[in-house]
């Protein structure tokens, strides 16, 4: 298949091009629009990506937190990444795990180790992780990535497993999808071919194209629920987030689906990965932009933050449109279960444990979710996004992160203390179908009798 189909980069430059000279009337216009969380055309992105003005910019920033309020209320799931292993055969330039630092001590986690990681996360608070390896056909194949999901699933309170791996053939992907992977997530690092290219100078990964397929290969094996992102920091950031919404936009016309998440990734300091003078290095005040946007063009589409970025950028984020965080994260094999920093990816920013990125959302009045009843009750793909933007949805996500909270709050010594009660009581409130309330009190009360698992 021709790619350029899906990724014309003469046509997001000509986009781009003309949303510089789009002024400020139509620019408030448009933020105005998005505010009714209908979404936006790339045009209308590409314009609002041009925005410098602070005074526009905290408009932008204001109609993201009003979209995203509408969308997903207060509610932020969270999650936590597993590394299983630090082999690779890529020598992707900004990584710490390529293949050229000789120097980094590898580890492919034995499926017990990666048992005791999953079951360290647990006693944390955790229920939902990422599972993410390097690319090695030997060390981390399907069958590495398949037995690691069923050995965790079977074995431990975790409830969803998302999976951040290489891209992979339809048959891999269709294990994978019998495993009962979660979301695939695949970031395409950067959409410009060039820079593509520079960035990926050997290895299976240098050819752009298998990558970028990925998503119709998981597609066609009956993966729905499927998560993208660009690298941010590698190229014009402009380009990349417009391109990244290009590629919504053909999944969207291709499958019917658009993704179920986008990533924001940031370049962070890796081991022997050059950063000096990176022509393209992403500000923080860029870096919200860039939330804002991808919010307010796509209202429900998840956004996903990690711990890439610092404590107080992302106390800032879970304001503006992010849904989903990671917290408490490690991003070296075995890290959780050894309590090691040795061999990681990157240097994560944010350094703080679950527990205290729990009390800042609650502090901030969010409510924390550890929900994964969707993909359990097969709400994935198509089913879950018709269900989304009728706003159903939000009804069953309202009382499902009530459920996992007051769970968590229960299990994890937190004691009950009137805050938290408080959170709970009004979120209680903000479910307006009188039926799921009533029924939500009831499960409330069962797990506070000591069941648990308990979703709609
Ligand atoms: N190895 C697989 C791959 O590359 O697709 C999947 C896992 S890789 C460990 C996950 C993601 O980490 C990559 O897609 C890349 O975007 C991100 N990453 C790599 N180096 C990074 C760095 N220095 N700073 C921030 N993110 C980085
Ligand atoms: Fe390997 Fe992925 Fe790192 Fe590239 S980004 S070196 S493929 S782990």
């Amino acid at each position: 298949m021709d790619t350029n189909k899906i990724i014309n980069e003469e046509k997001i430059n000509y986009i781009l091009q003309r949303g510089k000279g789009v002024g400020q009337k139509t620019i408030s216009h448009i933020i105005e629009k998005s505010k009714a969380s209908k979404g936006l055309t790339i045009e209308e992105a590409a314009a609002l990506l041009q925005i410098e003005e602070d005074t526009l910019l905290e408009e932008l920033f204001k109609a993201a937190k009003e979209v995203k309020n509408k969308v997903y209320g207060k509610r932020i799931v969270v999650f936590a990444p597993l590394y299983t292993s630090n082999e690779c055969t890529n020598n992707c330039t900004y990584c710490g795990f390529k293949v050229t630092n000789k120097g980094l001590l590898r580890r492919t986690l034995t499926t017990e180790e990666i048992v005791k990681e999953a079951v360290a996360l647990v006693n944390e608070g955790h229920k939902r992780i990422l599972l993410v390896c390097g690319e090695d056909p030997k060390k981390t194949n399907i069958t590495h990535i398949t037995e690691s999901l069923k050995a965790i699933y079977n074995n431990t309170d975790i409830r969803r497993i998302n999976v951040n791996a290489a891209p992979m053939s339809i048959e891999d992907f269709s294990l994978l999808k019998e495993a009962g992977i979660g979301t695939y997530q695949i970031f395409q690092e950067t959409y410009h071919r060039e820079t593509y290219k520079k960035v990926h100078p050997t290895g299976a990964k240098k050819d752009y194209d298998y990558r970028l397929l990925a998503i119709n290969r998981s597609f066609a094996a009956g993966i729905d629920d499927l998560g993208i992102g660009a690298l941010l920091g590698l190229y014009d950031y402009r380009f990349d987030v417009l391109a990244t919404l290009t590629h919504a936009q053909y999944m969207e016309e291709e499958f019917n689906v658009g993704p179920h998440t986008i990533s924001v990734p940031r370049l962070r300091p890796a081991y022997n990965a050059v950063m000096e003078n990176n022509p393209y290095t992403i500000t923080d005040k860029e870096f919200k932009k860039i939330v804002a946007v991808y919010r307010l063009t796509l209202p429900y589409t998840g956004i996903i933050l990690s711990t890439r970025e610092t404590a107080e950028l992302r106390d800032q984020l879970f304001d503006l449109g992010v849904s989903q965080v990671s917290a408490g994260s490690k991003t070296n094999p075995g890290g959780y279960h050894n309590n090691s920093r040795e061999a990681e990816q990157f240097q994560t920013s944010d350094e703080r444990s679950l527990k205290e990125v729990i009390g800042v959302l609650c502090e901030q009045g969010h409510l924390p979710s550890f929900c994964t009843a969707c993909y359990r009750a097969n709400r994935t793909g198509e089913a879950f996004m018709e269900l989304a933007k009728a706003s159903e949805i939000h009804e069953f996500c309202q009382s499902n992160a009530i459920l996992t909270f007051k769970e968590h709050l229960l299990d994890y010594g937190y004691g009950l203390n009137e805050k938290e009660d408080m959170l709970i009581e009004n979120a209680l409130k903000e479910i307006k179908n009188e039926k799921i309330r009533k029924m939500t009190i009831e499960k409330l009360k069962e797990i506070e009798k000591g069941k648990r698992d308990l979703f709609f």
